[in-house]
């Protein structure tokens, strides 16, 4: 999705919540606007000697009820305006979840796949100490998202702790697990797509046990949301990264296909199923689709193709407003993204109280909780979009906008 496209898509998806609340013009121009906004140069090293100057960024669009919170995302994509919708996103879904945070993103323009470790290492060190100023436990608390892992938290958490004088684990979430890092966190987003299908399915009465479900992305969500709802009997039909994949109507064998994909492979020339594009995904037969890749892939060209009955967006905004309409009036049931792939940042929240603790929970509590809090929203959604008579998303948006709204009011307006 164009990047301004994805702005204008949050905003319009605001307006219909703000409306549907009776907000009044001022409290809704102060919800849009973001609170800070830091555009930085990352000059970096190459490894041929070469010096590149990257274009960095850090939204945070809200701190009313906490630090704001949310990834980092190294992408081409990356502008001020896709890191301000996506900070704005992560608003709403800090809120929709309950938890004390406002919303942030920010992120770096480049392409990490032609990027090695070192110059990796070199960008992330020059981008942390760019916006040492506004991060911190109780600040603002970046995170990985696409582009990003375990590592670049790790080496964002000790340039911080190196400006500081001591370490903070606590300034990011997503960290490697002997750094502070939490149980669970890697595979939190995918979980939590995972207990939201259940949960939608039980509405529709979908049986999982034999459901096909095509997946979108093959990366840390896209697998686990996979692995998850095989163990739970579902078919997995089909499977596409950036360049498509691979497809077999009685289930694909997962266990082989990670091994292949481990050992190098393209995902798409592994020799399980036949070969499938992005677009054929789309037009699948099946129970369960997740869009687990980049945004704006559930467009006004594939969506009156969708046949799947379940929509669950791993990825964030990965449906355009035009599409949305379309799978609504096809009666397809969309899971929005800021409740189906909140898993990540509800398990980041974990990471971060035992950081502030110093206290270590294991991966049944993390697990346990993690499951009761996304079955918790996803309830709180459903009886939302009855009592409105809404679809999911506006239902979602109108819970959050409402949290954000009154904590606005009970703190006033500062001076
Ligand atoms: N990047 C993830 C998201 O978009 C996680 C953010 C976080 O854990 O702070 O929700």
């Amino acid at each position: 999705m164009a990047t301004a496209e994805s702005l204008r898509h949050v905003l319009t998806q605001f307006e219909v919540a703000a409306e549907r609340l009776g907000l009044d013009a001022g409290l809704r121009r102060r919800l849009l606007a973001c609170e800070r906004a830091l555009i930085v140069s990352v000059p970096t090293v190459r490894d041929d000697g070469q010096l590149q100057v990257f274009t960095g960024y850090r939204v945070q669009h809200n701190n009313t009820l906490g630090p704001a919170k949310g990834g980092v995302r190294y992408h081409p994509d990356v502008t001020l305006d896709s890191m301000t919708a996506l900070a704005m996103l992560m608003t709403w879904k800090c809120a929709l979840m309950g938890l004390p945070y406002g919303g942030a993103k920010g992120g770096i323009a480049c392409d990490p796949r032609t990027m090695s470790r070192r110059e990796l290492e070199r960008m992330t060190r020059r981008y942390t100490t760019e916006i040492f100023l506004i991060i911190g436990p109780d600040m603002d608390i970046p995170a990985p998202d696409m582009g990003t892992d375990e590592q670049i938290m790790a080496w964002m958490m000790d340039t911080y702790s190196m400006q500081r004088g001591v370490t903070v684990p606590g300034v990011v979430t997503g960290k490697p697990l002997l750094l502070g890092g939490s149980l669970g966190r890697r595979e939190a987003t995918g979980r939590g797509v995972y207990y939201v299908a259940v949960e939608a399915a039980k509405v529709l009465g979908v049986t999982l046990e034999g459901a096909r479900v095509a997946i979108q992305g093959f990366g840390n969500v896209g697998r686990t949301v996979a692995q998850q709802l095989k163990q739970e009997g579902c078919r997995i039909v089909a499977v596409t990264g950036s360049r498509g994949g691979r497809f077999q109507a009685d289930g694909l064998d997962l266990d082989r296909l990670l091994d292949y994909v481990a050992g190098g492979a393209r995902l798409e020339e592994c020799p399980i199923g036949d070969r499938i594009t992005n677009a054929e995904l789309f037009g699948l037969p099946c129970e369960i689709l997740v869009p687990a890749a980049i945004g704006g892939q559930v467009n006004e060209a594939n969506a009156d193709r969708i046949r799947a009955r379940i929509l669950v967006e791993g990825a964030n905004a990965p449906t355009t407003l035009e599409a949305d309409a379309i799978l609504r009036e096809r009666g397809v049931l969309v899971i929005p993204d800021i409740l189906a792939n909140a898993g990540g940042v509800t398990v980041s929240y974990f990471e971060w109280v035992q950081d502030l603790q110093f206290y270590f929970w294991s991966e049944r509590e993390i697990n346990l909780r993690l499951r009761e809090i996304m079955s918790q929203a996803f309830q709180r959604v459903q009886a939302a979009a009855e009592q409105h008579a809404v679809d999911l998303r506006t239902a979602a948006l109108i819970l959050s906008v409402q949290r954000v709204a009154q904590g606005h009011r009970l703190r006033g307006l500062y001076p």
